[in-house]
């Protein structure tokens, strides 16, 4: 079991600089999210989009946001544990202990919930031999291309995600591209390329249509798909790919015993503690009065969450509040001279 002095739920904006706000203070913390890479929603939303009010940086994008928290964050070399999903806290005296969905255990006197909407998981297929397939045949994400090598693929989607697989898989294997509706939605350059793969016989495109059934009993062999008009056409598949989004689960921290209001963590403005001693929750997914879900009201929340953090890690020490340009403590803590 591994042990720090705060556990990080969610590796969102505010997850992120909760590392830093932790880190100056001499604090070790470990992040946890069920995401493959960090950024929650500004990088899984609008890593393109612009956000203009974070204060002192007129324009940012989500991406260029969550790149500049990373190397913020570079100094205190913390450990991300992504794919992962936070299942179950229990007490043990003063610690609490975190296990997740991969079996990883953690103990802290700490844990911060940095959870914003909820984690975020696939919209799965709804056919009923979908689930028996996942994580061999079927999948929801790739996470290793190599798997995908000299197959007959079929991808479901007509967003960014299903295109862009599309077009990268077909170097290697055979793609039918199946979507509910004729129009995509994924970015016209990449379908006007997958348009011309479709001439040369490397992708198939099929539309406006849905999964029926995927037949095969230890592997897949075939899928048979609908048309609107009702006809069904049977498809030799191997492996399946399905990009249908994402969907935001609260999950299992809403079973922990925590004040809630709607899906939200009731929390004091003090130090944003919930309920329970030594948890806190900060960003979107915490609730108190005046509350807005803005990001620069989360970075205020976890710099006085800190603190209280602080207090617990270190009971025999005295908090000190100190600026980062005149403590020599903080500057070599950040590697500065
Ligand atoms: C389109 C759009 C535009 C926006 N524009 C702005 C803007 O201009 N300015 C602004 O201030 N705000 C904006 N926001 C809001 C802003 O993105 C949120 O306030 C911010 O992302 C909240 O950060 P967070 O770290 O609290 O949560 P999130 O960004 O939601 O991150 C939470 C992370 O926690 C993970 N997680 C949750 N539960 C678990 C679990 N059990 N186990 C493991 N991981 C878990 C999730 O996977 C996720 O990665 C916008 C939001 C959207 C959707």
């Amino acid at each position: 079991m591994k042990k720090t002095d705060t556990i990080i739920i969610g590796a969102g904006p505010v997850g992120l600089f909760a590392v830093h706000q932790l880190g100056i203070k001499g604090l070790k913390s470990i992040v946890i999210d069920n995401l493959d890479k960090a950024g929650g929603q500004c990088i899984e939303l609008y890593p393109d989009k612009p956000i203009y009010d974070i204060p002192a940086v007129p324009e940012c994008t989500g991406e260029e946001l969550t790149n500049k928290l990373l190397e913020q964050i570079k100094p205190f070399k913390t450990e991300f544990f992504l794919n992962e999903r936070v299942e179950e806290v229990k007490q043990d005296k003063e610690n609490w202990i975190i296990k997740t969905n991969n079996n990883n255990a953690f103990s802290a006197p700490n844990i911060i919930i940095a959870g914003g909407v909820g984690s975020f998981e696939p919209r799965k297929l709804s056919v009923k031999e979908a689930e028996k397939f996942e994580e061999d045949f079927l999948f929801y994400a790739v996470k290793d291309k190599e798997k995908f090598k000299n197959k007959n693929i079929s991808i479901f989607g007509g967003g960014d995600s299903a295109l862009d697989w599309a077009l990268e898989l077909s170097k290697f294997s055979k793609i039918n591209l199946i979507h509910r509706r004729d129009e995509f939605r994924g970015a016209p350059h990449t379908l006007s390329e997958i348009k011309k793969l479709e001439k040369e016989g490397k992708i198939s495109i099929k539309t406006p249509c849905q999964l029926e059934s995927i037949e095969g009993k230890d592997r897949i062999n075939s899928i048979t798909i609908k048309f609107d008009d009702g006809k069904t056409e049977q498809i030799k598949t191997d492996m399946i790919l399905s990009f249908f989004g994402l969907i935001m689960k609260l999950g299992p921290i809403a079973e922990w015993g925590l004040n809630m209001n709607k899906k939200t963590i009731e929390v004091n403005s003090k130090n944003f503690e919930t309920n329970k001693k030594g948890i806190f929750a900060v960003g979107d997914i915490c609730s108190y009065p005046g509350k807005l879900k803005l990001i620069l009201s989360g970075f205020h929340e976890v710099a006085l969450a800190s603190v209280e953090c602080f207090k617990r890690a270190r009971p025999n020490e005295k908090y000190r509040f100190e600026f980062t340009t005149s403590s020599k403590t903080i500057q070599g803590r950040l590697g500065k001279k």
